[in-house]
């Protein structure tokens, strides 16, 4: 991977920047996704956000071998604190859990009022992000699901709008797998949901021989209804 040539899974993010956008890539590590849409002229601008040193170095780095400085900016901080009110209007956050992807929106609540469009790439816990755009009246507008060297990435798109019009129905079911991703059922999809439910029926069955406390039927409780969800589309 380099700045001319981004991973399928970065290509795929890079895909939902609008032409033009002010962007913030927050956790950007290398730089990579802002240079690549910096050097195809795709972006007005961009801000890459960095909470440990070394990436922020790599970052910098990179902007620097590529004679970007005038458009891409490298700034150290946590999250969204890198950011002015009203600085961008696109922010791209890839490559982490989806809670942390959460908190980090959460902690930059008062960073988001002009920002029109959030991609987000969680590695796990794509749900954490689809409660919180929920919860923020974020409206997601498209879901991706792809394979690249045996790993399975979700990338979720959001705008400012009707934080349900994703779920029309079965709003917990879809909050799991995402509303877009179970209509479409692609390769992916459906290798990366068999995993969790071989992984939930083993957790299951451990949970046979444990003491029945009120916790452990919970989780069993739970486990029980993601296995059911998950065996309505997955062959058995
Ligand atoms: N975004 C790149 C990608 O998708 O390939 C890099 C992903 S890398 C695995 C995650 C990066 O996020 C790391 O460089 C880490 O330092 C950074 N990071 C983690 N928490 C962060 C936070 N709260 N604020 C800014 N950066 C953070």
């Amino acid at each position: 991977m380099n700045t001319d040539k981004l991973s399928n899974r970065l290509e795929m993010v890079a895909s939902f920047v609008p032409v033009g956008a002010r962007l913030a890539d927050i956790g950007s590590d290398h730089a990579y996704l802002p240079c690549y849409l910096a050097k195809k002229n795709l972006i007005d601008s961009a801000i890459a956000g960095e909470v440990v040193e070394g990436p922020f170095v790599s970052a910098s780095k990179q902007v620097q071998a590529d004679g970007l400085s005038n458009k891409i900016t490298v700034r150290m901080g946590n999250g969204l604190d890198v950011l002015q009110p009203g600085e961008v209007d696109c922010i791209t956050i890839a490559g982490m859990g989806g809670a942390l992807i959460a908190s980090i929106l959460e902690r930059g609540k008062a960073k988001l009022e002009n920002v029109k469009r959030l991609i987000l790439q969680p590695n796990i816990s794509a749900i954490s992000i689809r409660l919180w755009l929920i919860e923020n009246g974020w409206e997601l507008l498209e879901e991706e699901i792809l394979e690249e060297e045996g790993k399975i990435y979700e990338i979720l798109v959001a705008e400012k709008g009707d934080p349900l019009s994703a779920y029309s129905n079965e709003k917990d079911r879809s909050l799991l797998f995402g509303p877009f991703l179970i209509t479409r059922q692609q390769d992916a999809f459906m290798k990366k949901w068999s995993i969790e439910r071989d992984n939930w029926k083993r957790i299951y069955e451990q949970l046979d021989h444990a003491a029945n406390t009120v916790e452990t039927l919970q989780k069993k409780q739970d486990l029980f209804q993601k296995i059911n969800w998950a065996e309505e589309f997955l062959p058995q």
